[in-house]
């Protein structure tokens, strides 16, 4: 189960984009609406990662488009931080749901969702090309730094990857605790 063999050799972000609509690495696919790519410049030098779309983002296409879009929003302008010039994407690029009534209710993906995905998030990394990267959320952490990874340990740490396409560059991890109350406050 992977992404791996719907990946093209192309770096360019529309074609990634583009072949991603046809992904079935894994079956994630079969109950969402369509593929959520990720979307930004490919000059950007600060990529932000997601856990996976929600269901607004799921029924538009676009990823962060929803209530966490928003939030990411206002809190990006209070860092004076020029959203058109980040790239936006997620983990996992299908929304994993469960039927509550006439809901649907974001559910986690699973390590080997995640894992199936990350070709596709190797792909924009190299692409891309950043000089830093956010996780937003214990699930894009460890879906770039390993499942080891714990975001209360390391919370507001930054861990420099070094190796594979993730190049030199600095990682930090946001937790959803620690947005909630951003939010809140
Ligand atoms: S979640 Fe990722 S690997 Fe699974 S079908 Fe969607 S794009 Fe492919």
């Amino acid at each position: 189960m992977s992404a791996a063999e719907f990946v093209p050799q192309s770096r360019s972000l529309t074609t990634l984009s583009r072949a991603a609509k046809r992904c079935e690495g894994c079956d994630l696919y079969r109950h969402a609406t369509q593929t959520v790519f990720g979307e930004g410049p490919a000059s950007a030098r600060l990529i932000l990662v997601g856990e996976q779309p929600g269901d607004s983002e799921d029924r538009e296409g676009h990823p962060f488009v929803g209530p966490a879009g928003k939030l990411l929003s206002t809190a990006m302008e209070e860092a004076e931080i020029d959203r058109s010039e980040v790239y936006v994407t997620n983990a996992v690029k299908h929304f994993k749901w469960e039927p509550r009534g006439t809901r649907r209710l974001h559910k986690k993906p699973s390590a080997r969702e995640i894992a199936a995905c990350r070709p596709w998030l190797d792909a924009e990394m190299e692409a891309v090309e950043p000089v830093g990267i956010v996780c937003l959320g214990a699930t894009a952490a460890q879906a770039l730094l390993g499942r080891d990874f714990r975001i209360t340990r390391n919370r507001g740490g930054t861990d420099r990857v070094s190796r594979g396409p993730l190049g030199n560059c600095d990682v930090a991890s946001v937790s959803n605790s620690s947005r909630s109350r951003g939010r809140s406050a």
